[in-house]
């Protein structure tokens, strides 16, 4: 590969990482998981598309880290980009500093699973290749164009100017990466209203109007929302009182539950994985089914709440795991919509599915696509335009200093 940015996803005991070339062609991906522990491996595909499982043992982040750059540094990739899930108030990708990755430490109480486990990784890294620029790209970033009154809680005041509670939103390279080239596709090119449904183990809506964020379903965590895998999704808030009063249950127990034992698992009694779900119900399983209308119902409501951000509705894009592949999922959820004019093409929806990207309207109404989502390759894109914007303003202030100097 010639010109390459290496994308890394930190998790608490995994990081996800992907060697995205400069026309994001070409990926060499893989992943680290069991990390800490004597089943430490790494598991991807190597240059040449052969599968690649390595065992290293009681590997740490750092290890992992070297091991995968080791493997990888014959290519010389130019940057590396840092997913990272929550910036606070950050409005754009940035170029790590130490005052950008502090702004990322002050944002862990608002994502305690993910922020400390970026850091872990950010920390590697820079002690790595202290010569290679890198860059955070924030899930939350794109969402900084929503207005007040979306972003704002009804709650007192001072939460929100003192503490940051506030809806910030997350998928946001989702949200972009998908918004951005389905309306290419559809030849408005960022023009006009958008509504995304990404749909995998996490899941969010978005409305997005002339590429901007106007609101989206998750708010100050990724709890709020749409029904998901093992999350709930919206609930009445009040249910921390009653189990509390009612089941002698603590915070941490609570959130555990709404967090790691609801959504569709919570639902089924079985599986938080959609095909498993999908095929349990066809067999007959009743708490399968209900599992699934919910998730189509609330997903549909979600829909329609947010089309109160956009001018007009232009079109639907379904992405994410659930998204790309299930018709029956998008059927389902488009048939709680009837009054927003959907018309659906059973042909080209059933036909839609494995990564492939495509429109499955009839060409009445809204337009639906189904557009696989790219967040590595967006994390790339945004990690590239950093760093090209620092070399283009460095040359700038060096011409104004000659200048000067004449
Ligand atoms: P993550 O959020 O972890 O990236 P994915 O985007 O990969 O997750 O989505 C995972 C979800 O996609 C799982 O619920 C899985 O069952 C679902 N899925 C994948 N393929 C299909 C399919 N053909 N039909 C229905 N659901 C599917």
């Amino acid at each position: 590969m010639s010109t390459s940015v290496l994308v890394i996803n930190c998790g608490s005991s995994s990081i996800k990482y992907a060697l995205v070339s400069e026309h994001r062609e070409n990926r060499i991906f893989g992943l680290a998981e069991n990390l800490g522990s004597a089943e430490a491996r790494i598991k991807g595909i190597t240059t040449g598309g052969a599968a690649l499982e390595l065992s290293i043992p009681d590997a740490n982040h750092e290890k992992a880290l070297e091991t995968i750059l080791e493997r990888l540094s014959h290519h010389h990739p130019q940057a590396i980009g840092h997913r990272v899930v929550h910036g606070g108030t950050l409005t754009k990708a940035e170029r790590l500093t130490p005052e950008i990755i502090e702004r990322i430490r002050a944002a862990t109480p608002l994502a305690p699973l993910h922020n400390p486990a970026h850091l872990v990784g950010i920390d590697a890294t820079m002690r790595l290749f202290p010569e290679l620029p890198q860059v955070a790209v924030f899930d939350t970033a794109f969402h900084q164009t929503m207005p007040a009154h979306a972003y704002r809680y009804a709650l007192p005041k001072f939460l929100y100017t003192e503490h940051n509670v506030r809806r910030y939103g997350f998928h946001g390279t989702s949200h972009a990466y998908v918004s951005e080239r389905g309306s290419a596709l559809a030849g408005s090119l960022k023009q006009g209203g958008w509504l995304t449904a990404h749909l995998g183990n996490g899941s969010s809506t978005c409305a997005i109007w002339n590429g901007q964020s106007v609101d989206t379903s998750m708010g100050l965590t990724p709890l709020e929302g749409v029904v998901m895998g093992t999350r709930s999704g919206d609930v009445d808030p009040s249910i921390h009182s009653f189990l509390a009063s009612n089941l002698g249950w603590d915070l941490y127990k609570i959130d555990k539950m709404l967090n790691n034992q609801s959504g569709l698992l919570g639902l089924s009694d079985l599986s938080n994985d959609m095909r498993t779900l999908i095929e349990a119900s066809e067999q007959g399983n009743e708490d399968a089914a209900i599992a699934i209308e919910v998730f189509c119902y609330r997903l549909a409501k979600s829909l329609a709440a947010l089309s109160c951000g956009l001018p007009r509705i232009d079109g639907l894009f379904f992405t994410g795991g659930i998204g790309e592949n299930s018709a029956y999922i998008r059927e389902k959820t488009l048939s709680y919509l009837p009054h927003f004019g959907f018309h659906l093409s059973q042909e080209q929806n059933n036909q839609l599915e494995r990564g492939t990207e495509g429109r499955i309207d009839t060409g009445l109404g809204p337009q639906i696509w189904v557009i696989p989502t790219d967040e590595e390759g967006r994390i790339a894109k945004e990690t590239v335009s950093v760093v090209e914007s620092e070399v283009k303003q460095a040359a700038i202030k060096k011409s104004d200093f000659e200048s000067a100097m004449v």
